[in-house]
């Protein structure tokens, strides 16, 4: 999917195709093999995958806990996550990771020593490290095995050149060993801000027959667990409204709108959406569930995992627009038949790398260690109490009230930093995808797709660095 996807943005950069196959590569792939005790005694071999991606270093990509995992499924997430990176601009390649096991078939006590395990066998094998490959948490893993993954790194590179650096060898690692604020909800926030700026354009909300903004866009959500929840919580707080989610065997439906947090906390204690109070109409069953996809709305949203629009729904599809959150939702046909609808498909690698940009910051921070703010906070207020000071209306202070002085003067904290950074980073890069779209007469995937490849393009091609470097007549040698 991600070649297909990818070679046709490649065609419109006029990139010459033996070219492009060199690039779109995985540039290493390592398979492990190792045995876990397992806590009745018995051992079990545990398959593990990792696959590096592009040039730049380090990569960087999530690690996934997953029956489902193959390397051929983790090369092609590898790849996408260069595209990603690139697109918002990034200086990472791509990686992915998987192991083979459903976790919830074991106990955080055999997780925890599979963790351990596999990282001592990643940076035996070089697949780990904060110039090498950074890790990140993906389906089946939290900031709980990203602590497991830095602490046993963090021993194993001690006394050497990394040590003081080892913390950076994952990202997503809970606040207090390291992580960074605003990690857990950045991926949802990001598609949240990804899907206003979007709505914004009047070009295209006038194409796709609505108005701008989000107020009382009808949405529809598939997969309510991290990323689903947070996109849900703030397209909500800004006027849209949540008319249906499905999960994997339930769903349920609400004209009026549902409530993200009383969903959230209804699944946790049952561990359905079913009984929910108010429903309009529930579905029941993975076929059923399924069936959210084909609701009318005006934006649909697949957070859950790849694959879902595919060629038994496509056609069936009643949105005005498809926010791709999870990687890979769509089929190319799928894609095809959407696009042949008038349907906006909004693309993965930009809508959803809210994540990685927030795990940048992660990485800067602990190979800085600075925590972001601190440099600047007092000074800022200072400065601001100076004016405000200095403001004078008729002889009398601008602001009297303490309580409001104190809320303008406010110097920014690391969680304003980092959300800030995500909404410059998410707005500019829709901006720009937009605006290639329209200037290419493209859809916005092959938009997203262009920008990502021609920034990398201009970093490994042959005739860039000899055009840059004019005594050079002849290729470098390492080329
Ligand atoms: P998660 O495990 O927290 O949530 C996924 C939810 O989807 C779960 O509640 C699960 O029950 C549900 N689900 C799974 N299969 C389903 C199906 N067939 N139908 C309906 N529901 C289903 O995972 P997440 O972190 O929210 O990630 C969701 C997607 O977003 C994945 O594709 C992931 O690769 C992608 N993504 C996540 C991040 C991140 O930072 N978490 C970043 C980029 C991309």
């Amino acid at each position: 999917m991600i070649s297909i996807y990818a070679n046709e943005a490649a065609k419109l950069c006029g990139i010459p195709a033996n070219q492009f196959e060199a690039m779109q590569k995985c540039s290493a792939v390592t398979r492990i093999t190792f045995p876990l005790r397992r806590d009745d005694g018995s051992v079990e071999m545990i398959r593990a995958f990792r696959a590096q991606h592009g040039v730049r270093k380090p990569s960087k990509g999530g690690l996934r806990f997953a029956e489902t995992v193959d390397l051929q499924e983790i090369e092609a997430m590898a790849a996408l996550m260069t595209y990603k990176c690139s697109v918002v601009d990034i200086p990472f390649g791509g990686a992915k990771g998987g192991v083979s096991i459903n976790p919830r078939h074991y106990s955080s006590e055999e997780l925890e020593r599979l963790t351990r395990r596999l990282t001592m066998e990643l940076a035996q094998s070089n697949f780990i490290g904060p110039s090498e490959d950074v890790y990140a948490p993906d389906l089946g893993t939290g900031p709980r095995e990203m602590a497991w993954i830095a602490d046993t790194y963090s021993l194993l590179a001690m006394g050497g050149d990394d040590e003081i650096n080892a913390m950076a060898c994952v990202t997503g690692k809970p606040l207090f060993y390291g992580g960074v604020n605003g990690r857990l909800e950045a991926t949802g926030r990001g598609v949240f801000y990804g899907i206003r700026e979007f709505c914004k354009n009047e070009k295209l909300m006038s194409r796709l027959g609505m108005k701008t903004g989000l107020d009382g866009k009808r949405v529809v959500v598939q997969g309510f667990g991290n990323v689903g929840y947070h996109a849900s919580k703030f397209l909500v707080e800004a006027g849209a409204k949540i008319i249906a989610v499905g999960e994997m065997n339930s769903g349920v439906f609400m004209a009026d709108g549902i409530d993200p947090e009383a969903l959230l906390a209804h699944k946790k204690e049952n561990d359905t959406l079913l009984g929910f109070p108010g429903a309009d109409r529930e579905f029941s069953g993975r076929a059923d569930s399924n069936r959210v996809l084909e609701m009318e709305c005006d934006l649909l949203i697949p957070s859950a995992s790849q694959q879902q629009i595919n060629r038994s729904n496509a056609h069936r599809v009643r949105a005005r627009m498809v926010c791709e959150a999870a990687n890979g939702p769509t089929t190319p046909y799928a894609d095809r038949v959407l696009s042949s609808k008038n349907i906006a498909v909004l693309p993965d690698l930009l809508m959803n790398a809210g994540g990685v940009t927030v795990s940048y910051f992660e990485w800067v921070k602990n190979r800085t260690h600075v925590r972001f703010g601190r440099l600047e906070r007092r000074n800022e207020e200072q400065s601001k109490q100076a004016l405000l000071e200095s403001l004078r209306y008729k002889g009398r202070k601008v602001v009297e009230d303490e309580m409001e002085k104190n809320r303008i003067i406010r110097g920014p904290v690391e969680r304003d930093l980092v959300l800030s950074g995500l909404e410059e980073t998410m707005v500019r890069c829709s901006e720009e995808t937009i605006e290639t779209a329209e200037r290419l007469q493209t859809t916005f995937r092959t938009a997203a797709y262009y920008n990502a490849i021609q920034r990398l393009w201009k970093e490994t091609s042959i005739d860039e660095v000899q055009y840059t470097n004019p005594e050079w007549t002849s290729p470098p040698s390492a080329v």
